[in-house]
């Protein structure tokens, strides 16, 4: 069975994150946990976490099919000290905050090497900053997304996810989330069936979908190899529906959060119900 949502507002609290899914005929679903753009919030009130939970628990919603998404200003491969404290602080903090609200996965882009230090020592720190907030964190699953490769961030190549993982002590909680137009954007082809099948194999021998915990889907408005990350509405951009209709076909997609990125939120409850046609097509 698949399980498909967007990222949705927690504007007023994140318990109306689990409500504002519904609305859009979700049964999964993404949300920031704090807001994106700062470096500090305020904890989670107890009140606020009991809503989420009963809110997700009135709606059937588990919480291994909620993504999290980690703030944008964090860099756990940062190549300056301060700069990796601040980052590994406000992540173990989100990971924290994933654990108050009972869930299972937080989704974070791997980090960016600002040219200060190679490739390399940048994927081992991203490795060490994981362990140390599995380390300060129970139950979480530190769920890696792949990235289009702008300016110097890595994550692009499957062998990057591959050079984390392998560093991480605890396999059971680490995972990865593949983004279809980072994928594609990062020099990936998926524009057609065969060309899904040989980018989901190479993916399944670099890494293997057992460490897949969920997907962004999102058409693309850059070009294949473009290594520019620009999400467009389904249909609307450079990879077309084969894609979609290939992931809600595939068993290999089952049972993990597909969650949508695209640019218009309008859209999001046509989207929605658009895959799940795919799924019984
Ligand atoms: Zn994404
Ligand atoms: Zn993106």
């Amino acid at each position: 069975m698949k399980y498909v949502g967007a990222h949705v507002s927690a504007a007023g609290g994140v318990e109306n994150a689990p409500l504002n899914a519904q609305a859009i005929g979700a049964r999964a679903f993404a949300l920031f946990t704090k807001n994106q753009r700062q470096w500090h919030a305020k904890p989670l009130t107890d009140e606020s976490i009991a809503a989420f939970k009963q809110n997700l628990k009135d709606l059937g919603i588990k919480p291994r099919h909620v993504l999290p998404h980690d703030s944008y200003l964090i860099n756990l491969g940062h190549p300056e000290k301060a700069g990796i404290k601040k980052s590994r602080d406000a992540f173990i903090d989100e990971m924290q905050r994933c654990q108050q609200l009972g869930l299972k996965l937080l989704n974070f882009h791997p980090g960016a090497h600002l040219t200060k230090i190679d490739e390399e020592t940048c994927l081992d720190r991203i490795a060490e900053s994981i362990n140390l907030a599995l380390d300060k964190s129970e139950g979480i699953t530190a769920v890696i997304e792949n990235t289009a490769g702008q300016g110097t961030n890595l994550g692009h190549r499957f062998e990057h996810l591959a050079h984390i993982i392998d560093q991480v002590e605890d396999k059971k909680r680490v995972g990865v989330c593949l983004d279809t137009c980072h994928t594609f954007t990062a020099g990936y082809d998926l524009r057609t069936e065969e060309t899904c099948e040989a980018t989901f194999k190479a993916f399944g021998e670099l890494v293997g979908f057992k460490y897949l915990k969920g997907m962004h889907l999102n058409d693309s408005k850059p070009d294949l190899g473009s290594r520019v990350d620009r999400h467009e509405s389904l249909g609307k951009g450079k990879l077309g529906l084969t894609v979609f209709r290939y992931i809600m076909k595939d068993k290999r997609f089952d049972d993990i959060p597909l969650i949508l990125e695209t640019i218009d939120s309008e859209l999001w409850e046509k989207e929605i119900k658009m895959l799940y046609q795919m799924e019984n097509d």
